[in-house]
């Protein structure tokens, strides 16, 4: 919106002089509205009644004297821009005097001039309505906001909450059944192997592997639900490594998987963070990295120097994953084939579980992938100062020899 002369604008004169308003008047009227009162009383009313765009207090007020009509007319709307005019006879003014007022305009008028400085006034008055209103809007717009931002973090922390205890729970619940069926599979795998050396142990091979599968997705759900309490100490990349591939060589069914590992982390400096959780994370990268390549390709483990540390990769050739799901995968208990007919077994949450412990060693894990390509998740972990590495060094090295 923008404002002309054209738009009409409301102007209110107080002036005792029926001749001064007369004149005011008659160059004024064609382009504003004009209301005219002849004391300071009738002026307040008629601002408080009906605020105008404009005041211009005249010289012959009977009432009141101008500079106190000034500031009671502010002071009654102090939050509205109401440009007030002050008409003066005096051309010069005692030094020390100070005017307050908008404006200070001296006795003769000139028509040109006068038209000229309210027209300005009038668009200055009418911009700042304009940016009062629309701070108005965006005020409401914003406030409206938070209280949506507020309703949605109520909502999130309660399905949290909710979301936490049903993780606690089922892993507590499902753990003492789970014991009980694996040794339960366990000794019936003696008997048949006991009862008929050959055939029956297939069968066996499968209730066990699938005890062994399951176990590791309970383990998953507690190690959601455990707040892991890492550690920040020098360790040793590679060893964090061979713990992971030994898990996983317990955990997995073939021995194939296993071959398909790839690690090049030797002669990596120490690095700052804790070696089991470190290893977890690992683990469940390793996993998916072999779950996701159907084609059997393989799973390499890196450390590359960064300004900011280690960064540490597991890079797989498999099916990749779309960009719109980078972020989401993320998320506890979400898997980007979660249909019926999904091809790979899991439950969502190891992923979870590796920002949770990432989280918690102060770095964060990254992803990169193209669908078909391969995936590569990493995470930077910060070099152990020279110091610690000899300790280190020396402690291992007597170690080995004790
Ligand atoms: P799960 O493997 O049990 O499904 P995760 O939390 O480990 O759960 O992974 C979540 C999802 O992220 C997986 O279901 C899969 O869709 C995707 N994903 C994880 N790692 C890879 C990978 N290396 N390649 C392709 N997709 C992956």
């Amino acid at each position: 919106m923008t404002f002309t002369n054209s738009q009409p604008g409301t102007l209110l004169v107080i002036d005792g002089d029926p001749d001064a308003v007369e004149s005011l008047t008659h160059w004024l009227k064609d382009r504003y509205q004009i209301r005219a009162v002849g004391n300071g009383e009738q002026g307040r009313a008629s601002v408080q009644a009906n605020p105008p765009d404009l005041v211009l207090i005249g010289t012959s007020l009977p009432d009141v004297d101008s500079q106190t009509l000034f500031r009671d007319l502010k002071a009654s709307a102090p939050e509205k821009f109401l440009p007030v005019i002050i008409l003066t006879e005096k051309r010069e003014l005692p030094s020390d005097a100070e005017i307050e007022a908008d404006e200070v305009w001296y006795k003769p008028l000139h028509k040109p001039e006068v038209l000229l400085r309210i027209g300005a006034l009038m668009r200055l008055k009418h911009q700042f309505d304009m940016l009062v209103e629309k701070n108005r809007t965006l005020t409401e717009v914003v406030a409206k906001h938070e209280a949506e931002l507020a309703a949605a973090t109520r909502t999130s922390r309660e399905a949290s909450i909710l979301k936490d205890s049903i993780v606690q729970n089922v892993s507590h619940e499902l753990k003492t059944p789970l014991l009980q069926v694996k040794s339960a599979t366990s000794m019936l795998a003696e008997d048949a192997r006991a009862a008929s050396p050959t055939g029956t142990s297939v069968l066996a091979d499968h209730a066990t592997a699938a005890v062994a599968r399951l176990e590791s997705v309970v383990q998953n759900i507690t190690n959601l639900a455990a707040s892991t309490n890492v550690k920040f100490e020098p360790f040793n990349l590679n060893d964090a490594v061979n713990v992971a591939i030994r898990q996983l060589g317990r955990q997995w069914a073939s021995s194939a998987a296993v071959e398909r590992i790839k690690p090049k982390v030797e002669n990596v400096p120490l690095l700052m963070g804790d070696r089991g959780a470190v290893a977890q994370v690992l683990q469940q990268l390793i996993d998916n990295a072999v779950k996701f390549s159907p084609n059997g390709g393989p799973v390499e483990i890196t450390a590359e120097n960064t300004p900011n540390g280690m960064r540490v990769a597991v890079r797989d050739y498999g099916i990749g994953i779309a960009d719109d799901q980078r972020e989401r995968i993320f998320q506890a208990f979400y898997q980007v084939d979660s249909g019926s007919t999904r091809r790979f077994p899991g439950t969502g949450v190891g992923l979870s579980i590796v920002k949770l412990i990432l989280d918690k060693m102060g770095t964060s894990v990254e992803v990169e992938s193209k669908p078909g390509v391969g995936s590569t998740f990493s995470f930077v972990l910060a070099i152990a100062e020279p110091v610690s590495q000899e300790v280190n060094a020396r402690d291992r090295t007597e170690q080995v020899r004790s």
